[in-house]
């Protein structure tokens, strides 16, 4: 049996990470089994399923690779099909009609639950079962004539051929109902596993009010996506040894529902953040320029790209995250730098720093060739014959060239400006602050 997994949101313009987390497992599932994913959408709530919802979720799983196997099925399309299947239901006296609540509004069509208990294995949370006497029968078809969820769900998974449904655990209670549901279509059951659900560190059910929350947030902030997919796929299952930071071969290699752990997983940004980083190192440099080129454009930096390109290697060890990168680049790319306030008052409001500006430009003026090894000597001998604390000189120089305090290493940060551009900035630092 192949085996064909799927991933069913019920899109509306937002797609939480646990959800996307259960499609990650189900593309594993799949892939590992050399199987295959499917994708349904789940949009029958029109009001709330909009072309730019359904757009954003496709989007959304385009950035994460989780490419499918077939073309999507859209439950809206399917709505003659679930009612055909509820009439056959009624007459074969496994559904009955009632007008619930006597509201005079019409009947709706309701499914005999088969007053047997249920039980099944599930593929993270062992057997799970649950007695006749705790299941009430249920509405199949409202009475305006639209289907519900589980009738839908099911005939659709049914429809798509899908094997293992991977979903998360508050979905345990509707699988009760949906199995019976199977039994009486006289359908083959799939097999069930149930995901725990993604908590807070208070163990509450991770919301948006706890940090970024849906997958267009990460991908805002400057995330890569596969990052991403690696921190979703780990929140919940391990490949059984120490690796953190895998491909994606080697995770479709070692994923299994027997490694998913059944309590709930605790999401922590600090850790995507660091996994996030991981990736950024991880990066082809083309593929970084590429990326650095499009953030420096959307600032509308216009960057002369051998220029650009010696910049990205001085900071790309420091971009944790794409959003990053112009708060690293940007002083590099104009010389009406911001200086950092701070910095300003602690290291360059003081007593000599004028002077040590002035000297730190005259050297800078008479150097033969300046590049990195001419200003690091060049800056050492000044301490040395000033008397000045290392501090003392560097710190000024930086923020006069740069702004700020902190940064790659000053030598060639010095080398890749170069001299015109930091002789114009340790001017304008005088004029701005000591004339
Ligand atoms: N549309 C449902 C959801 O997003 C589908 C659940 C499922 O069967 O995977 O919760």
């Amino acid at each position: 049996m192949k085996v064909r997994t799927r991933f069913a949101p019920s899109p509306t313009g937002h797609v939480h990470i646990g959800n996307m987390r259960a499609a990650i497992y189900n593309w594993l599932f799949a892939r590992h089994h050399g199987g295959e994913f499917l994708l349904r959408v789940e949009d029958t709530d029109r009001e709330r399923s909009t072309t730019e919802a359904i757009q954003t979720l496709l989007e959304a799983m385009a950035w994460l690779k989780l490419d499918v196997d077939e073309e999507p099925l859209y439950q809206s399309t399917r709505m003659e099909v679930h009612l055909e299947a509820a009439e056959q239901l009624l007459a074969k006296g496994l559904a009955y009609k009632e007008d619930k609540g006597g509201t005079g509004q019409g009947e709706c069509v309701i499914f005999r639950m088969p007053g047997t208990d249920v039980s099944f294995e599930d593929g993270i949370k062992g057997t799970l079962s649950k007695a006749a006497d705790n299941m009430q029968d249920f509405v199949i078809v409202r009475s305006n004539g639209t289907p519900v969820f589980h009738l839908a769900n099911v005939l659709d998974d049914i429809e798509q051929g899908v094997t293992h449904v991977i979903r998360g655990d508050d979905h345990i209670e509707n699988t009760y109902r949906h199995i019976a549901l199977y039994r009486a279509l006289g359908a083959d059951v799939p097999n069930f596993a149930h995901l725990p659900m993604l908590v807070n560190a208070q163990g509450k059910p991770y919301s948006k009010r706890d940090g970024d929350a849906f997958v267009g947030d990460f991908r805002e902030k400057g995330f890569l996506g596969d990052a991403l997919f690696n921190y979703l796929a780990l929140l919940g299952w391990s490949p059984g040894d120490d690796r953190e930071v895998m491909t994606r071969e080697e995770m479709v290699e070692a994923f299994t529902l027997e490694r998913c752990q059944s309590s709930a997983a605790q999401v922590d940004l600090k850790k995507l953040t660091w996994m996030n980083g991981e990736y950024m190192l991880k990066l082809p440099d083309e593929e970084f320029e590429a990326i650095a080129f499009g953030e420096l454009d959307r600032a509308g930096i216009d960057a002369e790209p051998e220029y650009a390109e010696k910049v990205f290697t001085l900071i790309r060890e420091r971009a944790k995250t794409v959003t990053d990168i112009v708060p690293l680049a940007g002083y590099f790319f104009t010389d009406e730098i911001v200086y950092d306030e701070k910095a300003v008052k602690k290291k360059l409001k003081k007593d000599g720093v004028a002077d040590t500006l002035h000297k730190a430009k005259a050297i800078f003026e008479t150097l033969e060739v300046f590049n990195e090894a001419s200003t690091d000597e060049a800056l050492h001998d000044f301490v040395e014959t000033s008397g000045l604390g290392f501090g003392a000189v560097m710190a000024p120089v930086r923020i006069a060239v740069s702004g700020v305090q902190s940064g790659p290493d000053l030598f060639p940060v010095l080398a890749v400006l170069g001299r015109e551009r930091v002789l114009k900035r340790i001017d304008r630092t005088l004029e701005l602050f000591f004339a």
